[in-house]
């Protein structure tokens, strides 16, 4: 079958950069690529960009609930 030819590992999502990658972390059910999570403990905590990693783990860890 010629689907399985064009089944290819193309990796995962990644929550922060929302690019496929094929290397990285899981955390809960969500991916995080190496290179975001490198970034993220080099990031300080006063930096903005530290901000931003704050939030998108928020959603990871935070389930989406609609009060
Ligand atoms: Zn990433």
């Amino acid at each position: 079958m010629s689907s399985l030819i064009a089944k290819q590992n193309i990796g995962e999502t990644c929550i922060i950069c929302e690019q496929n990658r094929d290397r990285g972390i899981h955390l809960y059910t969500k991916f995080i690529c190496t290179d975001c999570e490198r970034d993220m403990i080099q990031t300080e905590t006063n930096d903005p960009k530290y901000l931003y990693y704050l939030s998108k783990l928020k959603k990871v860890t935070t389930p989406e609930i609609y009060s």
